[in-house]
C-alpha cells in the first residue's frame, strides 16, 4: 500500500512525483495524497500526526462543499488511498506532520501537496503525456510543482530513516496552499512551536535547474473574498421597479474595485476574477456572486486594501438596495527570512555544488502561505526562510503545459539532507 508507487529505475522522488502527478487533488481534497504520505512515513517508523490534530478544522479557509469532499473520498478510496489513514483525513483534514527523532535541534521542512483546477494539455510531446503519467483527474493538474515537493520530502525521509541524524526532523505536508487556505491552519496546530529552523522550498520560480535562491522576501500578502449579493426578483418588463438587481450590485462593485486608489511606495494588486448571477433576460436577478482578491507587499497595506474592498462591496449593495455577505476564502501574509537561516541554506547549497543566487534575483511576485508557518516559528524564537530551488520550465507555473525538470528532484533531496545534517550536527 505504501511502497513507492512505481518502479522501473526511477528514484523515490521521481516515482512519487509521477504517481501524484497522475492523481492530482485540489486543496482539502488531497485524501489519496495525504493518506499515502501518512502511511509511508508510518511504515518508515516516523511519528505521524494527521487529520484535525495537524490542522484545526475551524482555521481552514475556503473548504470545498461536503458533496465535493465526499466525492474526493470515494475517488481516493477506489484509487489507491491508504485505508489506514483515509478515515482520519476524510472531510478535508488533509494535513500530515511527521517527525523522526526527539529533542533538539529541531528542524522542519514544509512541502505543500495540493494541485490546481487546470486541465493538463494533451499534447503528445508534453513529458507527462509521453511518459504515461499525465493527470487522470479531468480538470485537475499539478501545475505548480507540489508533486515534486512531496517527492523530494519522501526521498529525504527515506535517507534520514536509513541514517538518522541527532535531534529531531519534522516534515510538514501542508494542504491547500493554492488560494492561501491551509498554511495558517497548520500553523495554528502548534506542532511547530519548538522548531528551531523551518525551511519552505518551492521548485521553479523562474530559476534554472542547479540554482538555489536561499530566501525570497518578495512574496505578496493577499486576501481572497467571495461576495454574495442578494436582491429581489421581478419581471424585467412588467414590474422592474419592484426588483432589486443583484447583478447590478456586483457590476458596480467590480468597476469600483478596479479603480481603487493605489498606495505609494508599495506593490499592490486588485483583481475581480469571476462574477456570476441571474437566470434569464426577463427576470431581475436576485443573486450574484463575485470572487475577488487584493495583494500587497506589506501585510498592513494588504489589510487596508481589504478594508477598502469591503467598503466598496457594502457601498455597491446599498446603492442598489441589496444585501451583501462577504466571506474571506483565502489569506496570505508576508514573512522575512532570518539571515542565519539564509546563510545555513547557502552553505548547504554550496556543499552540494549548487549555484547560489542572491535573494533579489529572479524574485517572482507571487504569494505562498508558507509565510504563516514561517511567522509562527519566528514568533516562538525559531529561524525560517523560503527558498527557491531551480527547475527549468517549458511553460510557466499554473499553465496547462507546466512540467518540472525531474533533474531538480535529487538536487533538492541533496540540499535538504545536507541542511538537516549540518544543522543537527
Ligand atoms: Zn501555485
Ligand atoms: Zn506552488
Amino acid at each position: 500500500m505504501s511502497t513507492p508507487p512505481t518502479a522501473g529505475g526511477l528514484s523515490t522522488a521521481a516515482a512519487w512525483r509521477r504517481d501524484l502527478h497522475a492523481h492530482p487533488e485540489v486543496g482539502f481534497t488531497e485524501l489519496r495524497t495525504a493518506s499515502r504520505i501518512a502511511g509511508h512515513l508510518t511504515d518508515l517508523g516516523w511519528r505521524v500526526i494527521a487529520g484535525p490534530d495537524a490542522m484545526p478544522p475551524d482555521q481552514r479557509l475556503g473548504v470545498p462543499s461536503d458533496a465535493e469532499l465526499d466525492a474526493a473520498f470515494h475517488r481516493a478510496e477506489a484509487g489507491g488511498g491508504d485505508p489506514r489513514f483515509l478515515p482520519l483525513v476524510r472531510g478535508g483534514h488533509t494535513a500530515v506532520v511527521a517527525t523522526l527523532g526527539t529533542g533538539s535541534p529541531h528542524v522542519a521542512l514544509r512541502a505543500d501537496i495540493d494541485a490546481l483546477p487546470i486541465a493538463e494539455t494533451d499534447d503528445p510531446a508534453h513529458p507527462p503525456v509521453a511518459g504515461g503519467f499525465a493527470s487522470r483527474h479531468p480538470g485537475v493538474m499539478h501545475a505548480c510543482g507540489h508533486d515534486g515537493h512531496v517527492g523530494i520530502a519522501i526521498e529525504l525521509a527515506e535517507r534520514l530513516t536509513a541514517d538518522p541524524p541527532p535531534g529531531r526532523v519534522t516534515l510538514v505536508f501542508q494542504p491547500a496552499e493554492e488560494g492561501g487556505r491551509g498554511g495558517a491552519a497548520v500553523a495554528a496546530s502548534g506542532l511547530l512551536d519548538d522548531v528551531e529552523l523551518l525551511v519552505a522550498l518551492h521548485l521553479g520560480l523562474d530559476l534554472p535547474t542547479g540554482v538555489v535562491q536561499p530566501s525570497n522576501d518578495a512574496l505578496l500578502a493577499n486576501s481572497k473574498l467571495r461576495a454574495t449579493f442578494r436582491g429581489r426578483a421581478a419581471h424585467a418588463s412588467l414590474d422592474p421597479q419592484d426588483g432589486r438587481n443583484a447583478l447590478l450590485g456586483a457590476a458596480s462593485a467590480t468597476l469600483a474595485l478596479q479603480g481603487m486608489t493605489r498606495v505609494a511606495g508599495h506593490a499592490t494588486r486588485v483583481s475581480v476574477g469571476r462574477i456570476s448571477g441571474g437566470t434569464s433576460s426577463n427576470i431581475v436577478p436576485d443573486t450574484a456572486e463575485m470572487l475577488l482578491e487584493v495583494r500587497a507587499d506589506d501585510g498592513d497595506v494588504n489589510a487596508d486594501l481589504e478594508a477598502r474592498a469591503r467598503a466598496m462591496l457594502a457601498g455597491a449593495a446599498q446603492m442598489h438596495g441589496l444585501e451583501v455577505d462577504v466571506e474571506l476564502i483565502g489569506a496570505v501574509t508576508t514573512a522575512t527570512a532570518d539571515p542565519a537561516a539564509v546563510a545555513a541554506v547557502a552553505e548547504a547549497a554550496r556543499a552540494v555544488a549548487l549555484d547560489v543566487v542572491d535573494a533579489a534575483a529572479g524574485s517572482s511576485v507571487a504569494s505562498d502561505d508558507g509565510t504563516a508557518l514561517m511567522r509562527r516559528v519566528q514568533a516562538h524564537g525559531g529561524l525560517a526562510t523560503y527558498i527557491g530551488l531551480g527547475s527549468t520550465l517549458p511553460s510557466g507555473h499554473h499553465t496547462r503545459a507546466f512540467d518540472l525538470d525531474e533533474a531538480a528532484l535529487p538536487l533538492g533531496v541533496d540540499l535538504l539532507e545536507r541542511l538537516v545534517r549540518t544543522f543537527t550536527a
